[in-house]
């Protein structure tokens, strides 16, 4: 099949930038197996859990002080989901990407750690790794391969306080040199901004897109519903993440 004009521009942009910055939400792990929070194939888009709260509810800073059992219920699901699981064409797409010498920072939502996996070296990953466990109370931290020996809730080998994932609850803060990493990222500029499988609800973001667009810098969205940046990205495409970059990564190997 000859690829759409859409594939071939997106081909060109990727060809002749040099700083690419790659946004990347839940859809793009979702070609690897791993469902959604919302949307296509979302997890909780039926509604409420068990206990008959929103999912933001049960995985929330307050949640996890007041009943941190109903929060790990729910981060146990997330990483049972994870698991067995292994990242696909679109996070190998980035990595090609950077060892052929571009620069690419990727700025993903996802906890699954799957942009590492695959080899890119500059990611953001703004919610943090599920794998990363810490104590908040001594500062214990290690990093587990899965929670399968886990008990849940885990309790501190230390000082034997409920552990937690160093992931990004709703209601709390962003990590502070994360954000300061993001800033300096943005700073100094990119020529090519992608948009991968999210909805664009949280402002940080939407935002690096909004400014891209407002700047003329081209702007992509892989994204198989139409989402609040849609209506101002350069290219829409209505694919899926790991099949359209796939058909991107054919055409551009093509002319490289
Ligand atoms: P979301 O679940 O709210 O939305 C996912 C988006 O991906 C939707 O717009 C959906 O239409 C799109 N999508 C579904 N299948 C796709 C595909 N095959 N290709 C491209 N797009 C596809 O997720 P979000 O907005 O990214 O984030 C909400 C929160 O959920 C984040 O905080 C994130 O940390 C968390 N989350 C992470 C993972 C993970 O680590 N893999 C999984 C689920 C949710
Ligand atoms: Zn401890």
């Amino acid at each position: 099949m000859t690829p759409s004009a859409n594939i071939k521009e997106i081909a060109s942009l990727v060809e002749d930038a040099n700083r690419i910055l790659s946004i990347t939400g839940a859809g793009i792990s979702a070609d690897s197996g791993l469902p959604t929070y919302r949307g296509v194939g979302g997890l909780y888009s039926q509604g409420l859990t068990e206990e008959g709260l929103p999912i933001e509810t049960a995985l929330s800073h307050r949640m996890f002080l007041e009943r941190p059992a109903i929060s790990w219920k729910y981060i146990a699901q997330i990483e049972q989901t994870c698991r067995g699981k292994k990242p696909n064409t679109g996070h190998y797409f980035f990595a090609e990407l950077e060892k052929s010498g571009k620069r690419v920072c990727i700025l993903t939502q996802n906890v699954d750690g799957f942009h590492h996996q695959a080899g890119s070296t500059n990611v953001i990953d703004i919610h943090g790794h599920i794998y990363d466990i810490v104590c908040s109370h001594c500062r214990f931290r290690c990093r587990v391969e899965s929670y399968s020996e886990l008990d849940i809730p885990p309790s501190c080998p230390r000082c034997r306080k409920i552990l937690r994932p160093d992931v990004v609850l709703f209601d709390e803060m962003l990590p502070v040199a994360k954000l300061a990493r993001l800033e300096k990222e943005l700073e100094k500029g990119f020529d090519l901004v992608f948009s991968i499988g999210t909805t664009s609800f949280f402002p940080y973001i939407a935002q690096p897109v909004i400014a891209a667009a407002k700047n003329g810098i081209p702007t992509v969205e892989i994204n198989p519903d139409r989402t609040a940046i849609s209506p101002i990205v350069r290219i829409k495409i209505d694919g899926k993440a790991a099949e359209t970059l796939r058909k991107v990564e054919d055409q551009w190997k093509e002319k490289h």
